[in-house]
């Protein structure tokens, strides 16, 4: 890093010599920031000088990474969820919230969501969006357009977990889709059939398999399948876009594929456990590798990487729910609540262990090293399917997602020789465990930047809580608006 006189210097900071990454090419540029934004990009070498030049030679300068899918509500809430992705290149979140009823919460979705957003800026690290997850008992009607009014223009609901009393019935679904819809707003999934789940689950029960090896079963792909297909249908006939998340099974592929074809504004999400961990992982470790869906094949796995390459899938998000060990043996499943367990137990029922896992910080290194060292996809589409159609799907590009003149100065220095490891000491959540313990990655994200201000620096946070931004979804930018930014 060098000095030169502030007072003729035209840019803030100047990042220099790195190869800038966007979804289509790698190319030698200086990015130069003023007053949080890009303003200017010119190729190297240029003429461009700045008070304080960072030399990113020998690295890829890519935009912040965004996380569109993850739940700060348990062990770790927006501080240290934030934190933890922050130290994974991750520059902008979009977290799932929801009405907390089930938890003694009371109030509607949008009052929780406005209590949500101000507790947010007072205590995330990395600028925010949010999604809204609506349930059964949420008026829609009210509550989708005070959301939208609000900037949280994108409904999560779930086809599965009817006896957690999660799931959202066909037709409340179809009427959120059908208003959304009207509205500019996007319509996201959990694509599972939960009554089938919950039957097959109980006769597992009953029978007294509740043993690890039992929980792939109890959620087989086939339901992925259905549900990915029952929710396209409903969305093409409320004519609402629609985002199914974390897909899974490779079947579902060509649901999604299909409805592209027919022209519905459909995206599926992956997530880095689905690309890189099997069921195998469920059987050496039972509940701390529960989540939903299921882990499953190492053919799932390459269908997935598949997926990305040729456009069916959209998007890698973490689906990030952090839980220490005793929370995830200990459950919590029919109650909603996460106690800590004195005692843990690893041999206690499978179904009763908590669903999900702590995956943020990791997902970067993860995608970069089985992606793109091993030659599945090149680094244009990690930015793709990680910065740029994120940010398009949820109305925040251009000012998220890309590195361009006007853009948000969010960027992420990522150096392709640092080989680290990835282990739960490692990380900066407050989980006591990591499911990708011990692998071993080559590339690193070193450095980043929010809105021209360092976030992460020297392996350390430098960025402030209480100076995030709460960003609004724009219905007029999201992939699907008729003067959008249509994905190709
Ligand atoms: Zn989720």
């Amino acid at each position: 890093m060098s000095e030169s006189d502030p007072i003729s210097s035209q840019h803030d900071t100047l990042i220099k010599g790195g190869l800038v990454v966007d979804g289509a090419r790698t190319q030698k540029l200086d990015v130069a920031i003023k007053a949080e934004k890009i303003s200017a990009v010119e190729s190297h070498p240029s003429e461009l000088r700045a008070a304080k030049e960072i030399d990113a030679s020998g690295y890829f300068v890519i935009p912040g990474i965004i996380d569109a899918h993850n739940h700060p509500i348990n062990l770790d809430k927006m501080d240290t969820f934030t934190l933890s992705s922050a130290f994974g290149g991750v520059t902008t979140v979009i977290p799932f919230m929801q009405n907390m009823r089930s938890r003694g919460i009371a109030g509607t979705t949008s009052e929780t969501i406005e209590r949500f957003i101000e507790e947010s800026s007072d205590i995330s690290y990395l600028d925010f969006g949010v999604h809204a997850i609506l349930f059964g008992d949420d008026d829609v009607t009210t509550e989708v357009p005070k959301l939208i009014d609000m900037g949280v223009i994108s409904f999560k609901m779930y086809m599965t977990y009817p006896k957690r009393g999660m799931m959202m019935p066909d037709e409340k679904m179809l009427e959120a889709m059908s208003i959304a819809s009207d509205m500019g707003g996007i319509a996201m999934v959990h694509a599972e059939n939960g009554y089938c789940i919950d039957y097959l689950t109980e006769a597992f029960i009953e029978s007294g398999k509740t043993g690890r090896e039992y929980y792939a079963k109890s959620q087989p792909r086939i339901l992925e399948v259905e549900a990915a297909n029952r929710a396209a249908t409903y969305a093409s006939v409320t004519n609402c876009p629609l985002y199914v998340v974390h897909l899974s099974a490779r079947e579902v592929l060509s649901v999604i594929d299909q409805y592209k074809m027919k022209g519905l504004d459909i995206f599926g999400e992956t997530c880095p456990q689905y690309l890189d961990l099997t069921n195998q992982m469920v059987l050496e470790h039972g509940a701390l590798a529960k989540i939903g869906p299921p882990l499953r094949t190492s053919e799932d796995n390459e269908a997935m990487w598949s997926g990305l390459k040729s456009g069916v899938i959209d998007t890698v998000a973490s689906d990030f729910c952090g839980f220490s060990k005793s929370q995830k043996y200990s459950g919590g499943r029919s109650t909603g609540s996460i106690e800590e367990s004195e005692d843990i137990d690893p041999n206690a029922s499978i179904f009763d262990a908590s669903f999900g896992g702590n995956w943020t910080e990791q997902m970067l290194p993860v995608v970069y090293e089985e992606g793109v060292n091993r030659g599945r996809i090149t680094v244009n589409k990690l930015v793709q399917v990680m910065c740029e159609n994120p940010a398009k799907i949820f109305g925040i590009y251009p000012r998220k997602g890309v590195i361009s003149v006007g853009s948000d100065a969010d960027i992420v220095l990522f150096d392709p020789a640092a080989q680290h490891t990835l282990s739960a000491d490692a990380q900066h959540c407050n989980a006591d465990f990591t499911m990708f313990e011990g692998k071993e990655i080559l590339g690193k994200p070193i450095f980043s930047m929010q809105r021209g201000n360092v976030v992460i620096e020297n392996g350390k946070i430098h960025s402030k809580q209480g100076s995030a931004v709460y960003l609004t979804g724009d219905v007029n930018l999201t992939a699907s608006a008729p003067n959008g930014h249509k994905i190709i």
